[in-house]
């Protein structure tokens, strides 16, 4: 059984409003792409492909990869315009005999080996799968002037994280489909923001929703950057403790 982890990293990050691209700024002393290569590199992951922006090959290659010997990375690819560009150009990145695919926003850097764990049980019997947690708002869909139009069974809303994780043959042939089809789709005013959202549009295939965790975050804007360093730091001192005590028995 093969696994490749997709991590991409292409995007240009505009709502941090900070001078460095995200994905290479600070977090905790290292750049906060490491975090989600870190957990990939020491998990079962078989490989990974990283997807950056245009120009970003040989500085991710030189002061990322090679820095912080992520030995699984395979291929560093340019992404593309939308996410979905990018996620397009990693797939075909890919070992073509692999059998499941892990797509990850580099932004979270929180993902923990358990997440990925119980992605590959769910994705193995299901095909697709997302990671995602139930909300703890009450969740108001508005209408186009701004007034509260709906509200939905909040035990039925999630929110979505990454990974999230497909047969490979099964998203290669959909992502193929949706570039094919990618201007019908704008005409159509469909926006494809997550990879779920392929497998919705072309396929039947029903995607099961698997407990993430509330300090998945993504991060996007500046005041993101603290919470994402404090939840590093405290999963850091967890596994410390956890090693301390194994070593105890
Ligand atoms: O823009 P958004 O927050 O949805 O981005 C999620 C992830 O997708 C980020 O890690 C970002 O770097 C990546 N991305 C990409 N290529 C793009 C846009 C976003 O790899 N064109």
């Amino acid at each position: 059984m093969k696994t490749t982890a997709i991590v991409l990293a292409a995007g240009k990050g505009s709502r941090m409003h900070a001078n460095i691209p995200k994905q290479y700024m600070e977090v905790s002393g290292k750049p906060l792409i490491f975090y989600a290569l870190r957990t990939f590199e020491e998990s079962f992951i078989d490989e990974i492909i990283l997807v950056v922006s245009p120009g970003d090959i040989q500085y991710c290659q030189r002061e990322i990869v090679k820095k912080y010997g992520f030995h699984k990375v395979t291929h560093i690819v340019e992404g593309g315009k939308e996410r979905y560009h990018s996620v397009h150009r990693g797939l075909h990145a890919a070992d073509p005999e692999t059998d499941y695919v892990f797509i990850h926003d580099g932004a979270r850097p929180c993902v923990s080996e358990k997440i990925l764990e119980r992605a590959f049980a769910e994705v193995q019997e299901y095909q697709a799968c997302v990671v995602g947690m139930p909300v703890k708002d009450t969740i108001k869909i508005a209408d186009s002037d701004g007034f509260t139009a709906q509200t939905p069974d909040r035990n039925l809303v999630w929110t979505v994280q990454t990974p999230q994780v497909f047969s490979c043959s099964l998203i290669l042939k959909l992502y193929d489909r949706l570039i094919a089809e990618e201007a019908q789709l704008w005409q159509k005013g469909i926006r494809v923001t997550d990879d779920a959202m392929v497998v919705e549009t072309f396929s039947d295939v029903r995607i099961r929703l698997v407990e993430g965790s509330y300090s998945n975050i993504k991060v996007t804007t500046p005041e993101d950057v603290p919470v994402a360093e404090l939840l590093l730091r405290r999963e850091a001192m967890e596994k410390a403790d956890w090693k301390a005590s194994e070593e105890k028995k």
